[in-house]
């Protein structure tokens, strides 16, 4: 088996772009610093990482024959939002369980942002008062019964795509595609960096670029930053998932442990709270870049970059790929962190 022994229904506009980020580097000072990315790769509302996820997934769907999409995150889970979106492109129903994973209480969390989006595109989005939790839940089977019993056919995307068998193979092919934009950009990356939750993106991308470093290709690191807080849980489901996907693609032996690197440091106490360097991690981006960035997810894995890159860790030689997965939609919940 390889990749393309597997069907990829397109959502995205082709290979996400990758540019350098010279402001940025310049002022960290170390390392070349370039960004792909996902933000602004799909035209279905905004896209992100889970849209190039759910290609891999929208052939099971379609083959199952089910009217109805049934999926689960956070109030503003960008991962709902994605699923909502392929929903009405597809001409499918979608039902969401939107939980209480996120201790944030600004006015309007329920009101902007994803769920705005998901509620504009259509989905059936409930709120249900859970915390957070990354594996399987109990509402989840829930909806998926509901679907039916109303006389639906549910196909059920658990949360960020991850645990569903095929969830990473869409980050494998992100390496593949970031192996063809090298040769037409002349440039190796080295060291990528991603933040990791779910695990899948990270997971597929681990899978990928060990089967390009097996057929020949110059090894690289593929540093994860958990966002989870939750970093033993997030750990164990990237070395599971990539696992299963190098399997599944063809990797001729187990993946090892060091090939695994789930970096701590930058999540804070609490998943999807930002702290400090979240915080400037966001003005810097911007300041220098305009590349916004948001305070659940790729602040806390730029605050690692930045770290990373400044300490010398990544050294000044490497050259360093940022992923950057989208996820801005959620920013206007989060205003309070921007007073005028
Ligand atoms: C879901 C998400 C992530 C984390 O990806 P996982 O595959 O869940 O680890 C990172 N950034 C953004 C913007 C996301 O929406």
């Amino acid at each position: 088996m390889s990749l393309a022994d597997f069907a990829r229904y397109p959502l995205t506009f082709g290979p996400s772009p990758v540019h350098p980020l010279r402001r940025l580097t310049e002022h960290l000072g170390g390392a070349q610093v370039w960004a792909k990315r996902e933000d602004v790769s799909s035209g279905l509302a905004y896209g992100g990482n889970k849209t190039r996820k759910l290609e891999y997934i929208v052939p099971d769907v379609l083959a199952s024959g089910a009217d109805t999409l049934v999926s689960i995150g956070g109030y503003q889970s960008n991962h709902t939002r994605q699923v909502a979106a392929v929903a009405a492109h597809l001409g499918l129903g979608c039902r969401l369980v939107q939980e209480h994973w996120v201790n944030w209480d600004e006015p309007g969390y329920t009101d902007v942002g994803n769920l705005l989006l998901s509620r504009v595109m259509g989905a059936d989005s409930r709120l249900d008062a859970a915390g957070f939790d990354i594996g399987l839940r109990q509402s989840w089977t829930d909806a998926l019964r509901e679907v039916e019993e109303a006389g639906g056919t549910p196909y059920g995307i658990p949360a960020g795509a991850s645990e569903h068998p095929l969830g990473g193979l869409g980050f494998a092919g992100w390496a593949y595609e970031v192996e063809q934009q090298e040769r037409e950009l002349d440039v190796f990356f080295d060291t990528i960096v991603v933040c990791t939750v779910t695990g899948s993106t990270h997971a597929g991308m681990i899978a990928g670029f060990a089967a390009l470093e097996d057929a020949g290709g110059r090894p690289r690191r593929v540093l994860g930053i958990d966002a989870s807080a939750t970093i033993d849980k997030t750990r164990d489901q990237v070395g599971r998932i990539a696992r299963h996907t190098a399997d599944l693609i063809g990797l001729e032996r187990v993946l090892r442990d060091d090939e695994i690197t789930v970096l701590e440091g930058w999540a804070g106490d609490e998943y999807g709270v930002p702290v400090d360097s979240t915080i400037e991690a966001m003005k810097l981006s911007g300041r220098l870049e305009a590349m916004i960035i948001d305070p659940v997810y790729e602040g806390k894995s730029m605050a690692g970059l930045i770290d990373l890159v400044s300490s010398g860790e990544i050294g000044r030689d490497s050259t360093v790929l940022y992923a950057h997965l989208g996820g801005q939609p959620a920013l206007n919940a989060y205003a309070s962190l921007f007073p005028g």
